[in-house]
């Protein structure tokens, strides 16, 4: 399934998810952003097209300063991912530079979703960059947005702009293989789904446990983004961001995940 997907896709988000690209001590994962940077230009030499969608920016604030950790307050936050956003896209420039892949920097909120002219703006920065193959990476512009009017979390960040950009696939890489029927780090039995075609048929029969320490949406914000892309007719796949080269596996069909359609 997955491989019939991306070989028929031409426009592709993938969505970075916060325990992806950081390591366990969260620092950004160099080897995880080499990896990504050669799927990609692999991607774009067989003629497709790359928006990323990244978290991160956070915690890299939170390794790059050594304190301040983790504190809740609001403008503490920000300020962390004002720090991290930095730290971020100076590692994606760097190791996507050695494919001879430019990168750039799109900062939203939520209210440039609802705004047809925002929309706009933002359609046509997209297309020009990707005109010029140069790699638009997403994220949420955290300084303006308070807690009450955030998207929230980057994998409806991620939806929002795979739909925006009318994209045909939206991969979600994230720390686990994909959606299973109960959460695989509490039960050793958890089964993966491999095909949702029925987000409430699929809610009614699995468990959803806690997230990842550096995780923020969970798996109920996945199947949030899945029911906003698939009402678009646009397919979506979550997939294990650890794993080498998961995306060449998934299209070569070594590996799995669990696709929405
Ligand atoms: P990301 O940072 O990639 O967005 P999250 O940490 O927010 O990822 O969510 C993924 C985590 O959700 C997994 O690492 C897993 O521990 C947890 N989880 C809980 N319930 C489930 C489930 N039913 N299926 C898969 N993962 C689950």
């Amino acid at each position: 399934m997955e491989q019939d997907i991306i070989k028929n896709s031409k426009k592709i988000v993938i969505k970075i998810g916060s325990s992806t690209i950081t390591s366990k001590d969260g620092v950004i994962n160099k080897k995880f952003l080499d990896s990504l940077a050669s799927q990609v230009k692999s991607l774009i030499a067989k003629g497709k097209q790359v928006v990323i969608v990244s978290s991160g920016a956070r915690i890299a604030g939170v390794s790059t300063l050594c304190r301040w950790s983790r504190k809740e307050d609001v403008n503490y936050k920000q300020a962390l991912c004002a720090i991290g956003q930095v730290e971020l896209m100076d590692s994606y420039r760097i190791i996507f530079n050695k494919y001879n892949v430019h990168v750039a920097q799109i900062l939203l909120t939520r209210e440039d979703f609802n705004d047809s002219s925002r929309t706009l703006n933002i359609r046509n920065t997209l297309f020009t960059l990707l005109d010029e193959n140069v790699i638009p990476i997403v994220n949420e512009n955290d300084t303006v947005c308070v807690e009450e009017i955030k998207i929230g979390d980057n994998d409806m960040l991620a939806a929002q702009t795979t739909v925006l950009w009318n994209a045909d696939l939206l991969i979600i890489l994230s720390d686990i293989n994909g959606i299973y029927d109960k959460s695989p780090v509490e039960h050793k039995d958890a089964k993966l789904i491999e095909l949702v075609d029925d987000i409430d048929e699929l809610e009614k029969n699995i468990s959803i446990g806690r997230s990842s320490s550096f995780g923020t949406g969970g798996i109920s914000t996945k199947l949030k983004a899945a029911r906003l892309v698939n009402k678009f007719d646009i397919n979506m796949i979550v997939a294990n961001g650890k794993k080498d080269n998961i995306i060449e596996k998934l299209e070569s069909g070594e590996e799995k995940g669990t696709v929405f359609i």
